[in-house]
């Protein structure tokens, strides 16, 4: 999801996507709004900006209710959870930075459509959505949100295919980008994943109690396994890269209308985004995130007394350093857990001063140490900025920066939330003046090559890769049409928009 809005963030910044999400789905099971809320609750890292819920019910009605901010601050509310009826839900999280922050951008979209409702929920980014929606205004096609997400909807609804999973497929083959989508209509819950398969997408199987299924078993979509762990659902496999899952009655099918391509799972849920619990693609995200901090201290190993995270993100990479170099782990930081992820701040001003409410030096861990600092990534260089103030403030006597992901030199265009180019530290600096920058004795970034043997290749195979890198080797194996695209049709789509 990503918003195609007019107002820049931060000022000047108007190439940059906003949005990372969490999608999840459930179908023929008791409270099914309920286990939506749970769900949406354990993917709440993917999204912190809105949530939202639309369930269905026994008699094919659709009911939602959607709201800004957290989902324990819309859906805590007893009356809330009794309307939204029926047997089964769909649910997103939604994680904006600023910009258009309006509740008709909200997920899932809803429309009513001559075969009934339709709701969808849509984690990733289009990029080829201002064209599309050009075209689809220029039809006659009225849009309610600045999201890229509501193409969906106008494709399906121009569709002159009959079913709706053929609406679905059609609307599919003319979108370009990142997607991992859950919808939901009268009969049925679809599951879908762009031909790459960029973001994640999980199936689960209900048994046995909250969501004990009545004739027949309840399904679960997700965008990641710790979704399914905390509803109780069995995971069953991942959806493939361009596999569409209709789940009904009868069961789960499986349709496969795309060729079949390399996948290019995005290598950043690894090392950053995915929860550490979460199961991605078949490997446990937690031990690659230890292997990617084994693997940097073989490459990049330092005299020191104590190896530091910056937590949370940190934690396992540093943990598996550690382990490789038999240097001490201390928690030399400590993160105040009631701050947000410092990226949601709307202004650099009070980013700066985020980064001092979420973080605090822990002195006896520090003074008089040579001390290695983890952190999974440096994007523009603020938060280890302070964080290296920080830790020489409380008496560190050397301070070794080590990241366990390659420099980010480029801009997501599928769906994780990063500046513009020219605000990538790594875009406009060597290691020397980055190092000097943050103030490190010392910094070393994961190699490319070392990330992959992290992630169990003997490296990047640069004909093949098998992951989406495209932010730390500008390989973007997904058209970037819009951003190619001449400025008159990005301006013209953007005026539609703004009416
Ligand atoms: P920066 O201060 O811009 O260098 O940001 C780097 C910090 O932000 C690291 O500690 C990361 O854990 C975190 N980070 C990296 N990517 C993202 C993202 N897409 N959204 C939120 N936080 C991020």
């Amino acid at each position: 999801m990503n918003e195609m809005s007019t107002r820049p963030w931060p000022a000047g910044d108007d190439d940059k996507f906003h949005e990372e999400c969490g999608v999840f789905g459930v179908w023929n099971a008791t409270d099914a709004a309920a286990l939506a809320a749970l769900g949406l609750h354990a993917l709440q890292h993917r999204g912190q900006e809105a949530a939202g819920i639309v369930s269905l019910d026994e008699a094919g009605i659709f009911h939602s209710h959607k709201g800004q901010g957290l989902v324990g601050d819309n859906f805590g509310d007893a009356k809330v959870m009794a309307s939204l009826r029926g047997r089964a839900a769909l649910a997103h999280n939604r994680y904006a930075t600023t910009g258009e922050t309006a509740l008709r951008n909200v997920q899932p979209l809803y429309a009513d459509f001559a075969f009934g409702g339709f709701a969808v929920a849509h984690n990733g980014n289009l990029t080829n959505a201002h064209g599309l929606r050009r075209a689809l205004v220029q039809r006659g096609c009225l849009f309610q949100s600045t999201t890229d997400s509501e193409v969906f909807i106008h494709l399906i609804a121009i569709s002159l295919y009959s079913t709706v999973a053929d609406r679905l497929i059609d609307a599919l083959k003319q979108v370009q980008g990142a997607y991992s989508l859950v919808a939901l209509h009268n009969g049925a819950m679809i599951g879908a994943r762009d031909p790459l398969g960029v973001r994640p997408l999980v199936l689960g199987r209900l048994g046995g109690a909250p969501g004990e299924a009545e004739g027949g078993p309840g399904w679960v979509l997700a965008s990641e396994t710790c979704a399914l762990d905390i509803v109780g659902a069995e995971f069953v496999r991942d959806v493939d890269p361009g596999e569409i899952v209709i789940v009904d009655d009868a069961g789960v099918r499986s349709i496969k209308p795309f060729g079949r391509q390399q996948s290019r799972f995005c290598v950043f849920e690894y090392i950053y985004f995915a929860r550490p619990d979460s199961v991605v693609e078949g490997t446990p995200v937690y031990g690659t995130r230890k292997r990617i901090g084994a693997e940097l201290a073989r490459e990049s190993g330092v005299p020191a007394d104590v190896v530091v995270p910056v937590p949370d993100s940190g934690v396992p990479a540093a943990m598996g350093y550690a382990a490789e170099a038999g240097i001490p782990f201390e928690l030399g930081i400590i993160r105040n857990h009631y701050v947000g992820r410092t990226f949601i701040e709307p202004t650099d001003q009070i980013r700066h001063l985020g980064v001092k409410l979420k973080h605090s030096a822990n002195r006896p861990a520090l003074e008089g140490k040579r001390v290695v600092l983890v952190d999974d990534s440096i994007v523009r260089g603020t938060t280890s900025r302070k964080i290296v103030e920080m830790v020489r403030a409380a008496g560190a006597r050397e301070v070794h920066m080590r990241v366990s992901s390659p420099p980010t030199t480029h801009s997501c265009h599928y769906g994780i939330d990063t500046p513009e180019r020219a605000k990538l530290m790594a875009a406009q600096h060597d290691l020397e003046g980055m190092a000097r920058i943050i103030g490190v004795d010392s910094l070393a970034f994961i190699s490319l090559d070392g990330l992959y043997r992290a992630l169990g290749k003997p490296g990047r195979d640069m004909e093949r890769p098998g992951f989406c890198d495209a932010c730390f080797t500008g390989d973007y194996a997904i058209p970037l049409t819009d951003a190619m695209g001449n400025a008159a049709d990005r301006q013209l789509s953007l005026l539609q928009v703004s009416q």
